[in-house]
């Protein structure tokens, strides 16, 4: 059977040519960047190249490059080194979180709350995942220490005005991070426009490999270091660097930054022939998040009148790899928070389906997938009325 990939949201294949410039850096390039010979030398070198790649490819300057094992730890950094450390410069102890971000930021907040004492605030979004900008201004005071919202959003695709966002915490000199994972693969990012605090991404949600990332830190703002040890990473994250996997990830953006404008372009097509495909080929059925502020690969959607997770199986074993916004816990599965966040209603958001497009994604896929959606719902529909619940 011909399997049909279309969970970018989740991963992406490293691209060849990124595997190309790795290699080396595994064999005869092996060297430790913080050694003073020869071969840490080489090693350092291609570190400070990938380095400026990145930088150059964010307009980052006036920014530390913080390098991470992907988006979890740099969301991790950002919050609780942020937090704690503007915590005992200021005494600030609040945070405020939006309604709809990734577990990263989201359990890292809760982790703050539970074991060191801030207060967290869930900022209320509109029913589309948009931040609502009278609640943001009214709950940002003098014990605030730091806003984080997630830019393109992995659940429901939808894109905060993340450069507005951070003008207002700025106005009352409150620092702000963005979670970028989904839409450094999609957006150019002006870092030095947006004027962002703190900013994560993470290298194999765009072709390159899983386990690297970078956390973007504005120079002088407050973070506490949360890996002790050498001083890699201007003493940040202690840590032998992993050298080709930062090589990988510059050449990864590199080269999905030679053709952003276009796969888009693409990609958007695809995306709107899917959309409006499933939306009017299956009955009971809603698109998840905003509709114009969207990321180009993204579409999800709610059934109602069935299981998600039961949706993802069936397509799987038809050949489509999806995802599902349920945490799928046997006899019991929970509705997605960011669905919940919407105004979704907890037994609609349990039928919630996504589907996420990428380089290997062509419009044949879009058609074969569009084919057999409204049968693989209908009988699932139907078998759950005939009391065949699963
Ligand atoms: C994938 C993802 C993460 C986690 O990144 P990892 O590199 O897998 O740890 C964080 N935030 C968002 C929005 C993501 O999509």
């Amino acid at each position: 059977m011909d399997r049909i990939y279309l969970d970018y949201a989740a991963t992406t294949p490293v691209d060849k040519l990124v595997l190309d410039a790795m290699l080396p850096y595994f064999g005869q390039d092996f060297g430790n960047p913080s050694s003073a010979h020869i071969y840490g030398q080489n090693a350092e070198g291609a570190i400070e190249k990938a380095r400026k790649t990145i930088s150059r490819l964010f307009n980052a300057d006036g920014y530390d490059l913080i390098f991470t094992s992907g988006g979890s730890e740099s969301d991790n950094l950002a919050l609780r080194g942020a937090a704690l450390e503007q915590r005992k410069r200021t005494g600030a102890s609040k945070l405020l979180i939006s309604g709809v971000e990734h577990d990263a930021v989201d359990q890292t907040a809760n982790q703050l709350q539970q074991k060191y004492g801030f207060i967290v605030n869930k900022l209320r979004v509109d029913n589309y995942g948009l931040i609502d900008f009278q609640i943001l201004e009214s709950l940002l005071n003098k014990q605030t220490a730091l806003v984080s919202v997630i830019h393109g959003n992995n659940e429901i695709g939808t894109i905060n005005p993340i450069k507005e966002i951070a003008k207002m915490c700025h106005e009352k000199g409150i620092l702000f991070h963005s979670d970028a994972v989904q839409a450094a693969a999609h957006l150019k990012i002006d870092l030095k426009g947006l004027d962002v605090d703190y900013l994560s991404i993470s290298a194999h949600k765009f072709y390159g490999p899983k386990g690297i990332g970078v956390l973007f830190k504005k120079k002088f703002a407050p973070i506490l270091t949360q890996i002790t040890g050498g001083s890699q990473e201007a003493g940040y994250r202690a840590g032998t660097s992993n050298v080709p996997y930062i090589v990988g990830m510059a050449r990864a953006l590199e080269l999905i930054h030679e053709n952003l404008d276009l796969e888009n372009k693409r990609l958007i097509t695809l995306r709107d022939k899917l959309i409006s495909g499933v939306l009017n080929s299956v009955p009971k059925c809603q698109l998840t998040g905003d509709q114009q502020n969207r990321l180009s690969n993204h579409a999800s959607f709610v059934f109602a009148g069935l299981s998600g997770n039961d949706l993802l199986i069936a397509l799987d074993m038809a050949g489509f790899a999806v995802s599902s916004g349920s945490a799928c816990k046997v006899g019991n599965p929970r509705p997605s928070e960011v669905l919940l966040a919407l105004g979704i209603a907890p037994a609609l958001a349990l039928g919630s389906l996504r589907v996420t497009l990428g380089r290997m994604a062509k419009e044949s896929d879009i058609d074969q997938f569009l084919a057999i959606l409204p049968e693989v719902v209908k009988n699932l529909r139907k078998e759950r009325q005939g009391g065949n619940v699963s």
